[in-house]
């Protein structure tokens, strides 16, 4: 059997500090999987520039002058690490047999890369990267990210726990994964939707060699509510779970206020009418803003908008999808 090609997509938003310093150790761990015969010698570097607004395509122009192994696609302005990984993977998955995707900060072990390839060649067609423990992170970052793995499954979306986005993906699967049609993606929880045969590969986790996070609490939060809303429709049954139980209480209460009102009671009940209306009315406002979160995705799945949009490309980095149909004509 012919070695693999491999790319090795990376997203850059921003990253000019880290960047060259791991750059080379990609293009060295594609030397050494090349060395042992397990890849292509000819696979590929791919950076995708995520509207970065410092120095960061330069870097990745230059690199790619000084080395064809390492290619670039610039995206014409920042979407998110979700979409510039997408980006990579669509573009990559016709000119490669595997690829496997990592951040650029170095916090993934890139040397994890070694037994990914060897799942892929024992058969796997998905090898999910998962991180073995989380000592380098915050206790703030560790606690938030593992509440949001429990919660997600919680949710009933399936996804592996403590699997971020270091992972490697055959083009088989890329292209059946093409066919998934949405713009909220949230990766790490569709691809067990794709099926195949899949592995996990287990490593450290370690600090950003440079540079810092673009994961504030805010981005965080925003990805784990997307990343539930797009998977999952159990937000929506938990509110009819809360409604039945709000009801029960409310017919206890119409009760209560009948038998006082019957045995001469009913001292006029201002405060517990208030409070069952304020009560009713703040279930039926949060009711109303997670259907409205479901009805805006609906809103913005139907608009087919792409998913993003790639300004430059440095020589050899492969042609647009278009221009390929254009081609083959
Ligand atoms: N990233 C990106 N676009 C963004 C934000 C981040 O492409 O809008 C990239 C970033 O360059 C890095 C990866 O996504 O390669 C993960 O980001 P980061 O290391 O900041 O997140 P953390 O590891 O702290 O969760
Ligand atoms: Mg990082």
């Amino acid at each position: 059997m012919k070695a693999p090609k491999l790319y090795i997509v990376v997203p850059c938003y921003n990253e000019q500090e880290v960047l060259p310093l791991t750059a080379p150790l990609f293009r060295e761990e594609l030397e050494r999987l090349a060395a042992a015969g397990k890849i292509d010698p000819d696979s590929r570097v791919l950076f995708v520039n995520d509207g970065s607004r410092d120095g960061t395509w330069e870097i990745i122009q230059d690199l790619s002058r000084q080395d064809p192994h390492f290619q670039g696609l610039c995206l014409s302005r920042n979407r998110g690490h979700q979409n510039a990984l997408l980006c990579g993977l669509m573009e990559s998955r016709e000119c490669c047999d595997i690829t496997i995707s990592i951040d650029c900060d170095g916090q993934d072990d890139i040397r994890a890369m070694d037994r990914m390839v060897d799942e892929y060649l024992a058969g796997a067609e998905i090898v999910y990267g998962v991180r073995s423990s989380r000592e380098t992170d915050t206790f703030f970052k560790r606690f938030t990210a593992q509440s949001f793995y429990r919660l997600l499954n919680w949710m009933g979306a399936d996804t592996v726990y403590n699997h971020a986005d270091y992972r490697l993906v055959s083009a088989r699967a890329l292209k059946e994964f093409a066919n998934f049609r949405e713009v909220n993606i949230f990766l790490r929880g569709m691809f067990p939707l794709v099926g195949f045969k899949s592995t996990s590969v287990y490593y450290e986790r370690s600090e950003r060699l440079a540079g810092k996070s673009h994961y504030p609490l805010k981005k965080m939060l925003a990805l784990a509510f997307d990343g539930i809303t797009s998977l999952s429709v159990k937000p929506i049954r938990i509110i009819t779970g809360v409604g039945i139980f709000v009801s029960c209480v409310a017919f206890v209460l119409i009760l209560y206020a009948l038998i006082a009102w019957i045995a001469g009671r009913a001292v006029a009940g201002w405060a517990s009418t208030l409070i069952a209306v304020a009560f009713l009315g703040g279930i039926q406002l949060i009711s109303l803003g997670v259907l409205g979160e479901y009805i805006g995705k609906i809103f913005l799945e139907t608009k087919r908008r792409p998913r993003y949009i790639v300004s430059e490309r440095t020589d050899g980095a492969a042609p647009a999808a278009g221009d390929r149909e254009a081609e083959e004509e």
